[in-house]
């Protein structure tokens, strides 16, 4: 079933009556954070390299076309080709342009986001070529027909008695919940899937605009084998990665592993300048870099959520996210989940299509201060409600109870003309009518009853014991 934003309400009020899938949730978050405090308390600068980050993308969103024009330059002087994809439809229009060109039949792809957010590996399967993911959670959702349930471990959502079962119901395997023997399988399946494919397909970690490298960061090496073993290579990477420099990369290699997994690095740092060059041994023939849009420019032009793109996909924001937590990936309806998919689905989908996202928060702020990058999230969600509020996704009642309220807030007279009314209304022939039930508000929570007297009446009351005789 194909997930949807528009339905976050209903997913998160089913999720968050699954005990198993909770259970699921709050260990592996909990994991992530007790690895990810431990890796960080090894690094005393941690702070000052999160504000150097936060000046580094700014200075790449802030100057992004010099950046990008730069960075095609020298991708094309290092022998390899870009080509600049308005949305998702362009971006797979060339994918399988160069997959017919090249006659490939099998295609293997790494993790990638940015081809989950247009959908690529469907986009490719309806074409008749075989679209493999190789990266292990990325192969058990595509088993299962899912979308990712978190931006770093997209099967995050599953137990290991889960994925036995589909692997012995999809592979026609004897059942296992061994991880061991699981991964075993997988990897051999997959081997052959790699030396089988013509074309590989991967994303992008940073692209440095200096040098015209991209660099892709893993632990499984399926990333390096997608690479450099099919003849030709397709790197599609959303505009917001590049960075000016290649002394920039240090500060990023030391947050993003640490802030993801908790590791001091990766098992696999991969840097690809170029297509196989005269005398070299392997690689692939062809080198080609998607820059995708879908989307971007209009967060560009939009000062207040800009930082939004200066994300690097680290999925902490996700696991300390009480909300996350608790509702799962899948309840945001959008490959990108928890805080920083609530700021970005309603700007690449429109706040209409998923006005529900920026309430999925506590405003707690959790995210904003472990983002390695400095976005501030729970603002922006802030920012986004008040779009909300102020477009077409507000009920009509709720608008007119705003405005009641802020022309009784702005006249003293109005406003206790309206407060004796209310409380006249609430205690009829002296019965209290409380608590008052207001539909969508208080089905989770508890309207305040109103107080049998206002505070004026009470001082007044006070006034008149004090000056008594
Ligand atoms: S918003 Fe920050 S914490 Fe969340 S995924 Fe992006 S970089 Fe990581």
């Amino acid at each position: 079933m194909k997930l949807t934003p528009k339905l976050f309400r209903s997913y998160a009020s089913k999720n968050i009556r699954d005990p198993r899938l909770r259970q699921t949730y709050r260990t592996a978050t909990s994991h992530a954070l007790e690895h990810r405090s431990r890796a960080v308390r090894e690094v005393p600068e941690w702070e000052v390299l999160r504000e150097r980050a936060h000046r580094i993308k700014e200075e790449a969103i802030n100057h992004l076309d010099h950046y990008l024009e730069k960075l095609e330059r020298k991708v094309m002087a290092n022998g390899g080709k870009v080509f600049w994809a308005r949305d998702g439809r362009d971006a797979s229009d060339y994918v399988i342009a160069t997959a017919e060109r090249i006659k490939a039949r099998t295609v293997v792809k790494s993790k990638s986001m940015t081809t989950e957010e247009i959908g690529l590996s469907h986009t490719l399967e309806k074409h008749g070529l075989e679209t493999v993911e190789t990266d292990l959670g990325e192969y058990i959702i595509q088993l299962a027909g899912e979308m990712p349930s978190h931006i770093t471990a997209p099967a995050l959502h599953m137990t290991r008695d889960q994925i036995g079962r589909l692997f012995s119901r999809k592979l026609g395997i004897d059942y296992t919940d061994v991880p061991e023997e699981l991964c075993a399988f997988a990897r051999n399946r997959l081997r052959q899937k790699f030396l089988a494919a013509e074309l590989g397909i991967s994303g992008v970690n940073f692209a440095l605009a200096d040098t015209g490298t991209i660099v892709i960061v893993e632990n499984e090496g399926n990333a390096r084998l997608s690479t450099t073993m099919p003849r030709v290579h397709i790197a599609v990477m959303g505009l917001e990665k590049v960075i000016p420099k290649f002394s920039d990369l240090p500060i990023f290699l030391k947050l993003l592993p640490r802030s993801s997994t908790g590791q001091k690095q990766t098992s696999y740092v991969s840097f690809i300048s170029s297509p196989r060059k005269p005398g070299e041994m392997d690689g692939p023939g062809e080198f080609h870099l998607v820059l995708l849009d879908n989307g971007r420019s209009e967060i560009l032009a939009d000062p207040k959520m800009r930082e939004s793109l200066f994300c690097i996909r680290c999925g902490a924001c996700l696991n300390t996210c009480p909300i996350y937590q608790r509702v799962g990936g899948h309840s945001y309806g959008s490959v990108y989940s928890g805080p920083i998919g609530a700021v970005i689905t309603p700007l690449f989908q429109g706040v209409e299509t998923a006005k529900d996202l920026p309430y999925a928060s506590s405003l707690c702020g959790a995210c904003s201060n472990i983002c390695p990058v400095k976005i501030d999230i729970h603002h922006q969600l802030l920012w986004l409600r008040q779009r909300v509020v102020e477009g077409k996704g507000t009920p009509w009642q709720e608008r007119l109870i705003m405005k009641l309220y802020l022309a009784g807030m702005k006249d003293g007279t109005l406003y206790r003309f309206g407060s004796a009314l209310l409380r006249t209304a609430l205690t009829i022939g002296g019965r209290r009518f409380q608590p008052l039930k207001v539909p969508g508000w208080t089905e989770t929570r508890d309207f305040p009853p109103l107080a049998e007297k206002s505070f004026k009446q009470l001082w007044r009351e006070m006034e008149r014991e004090e000056n008594r005789p």
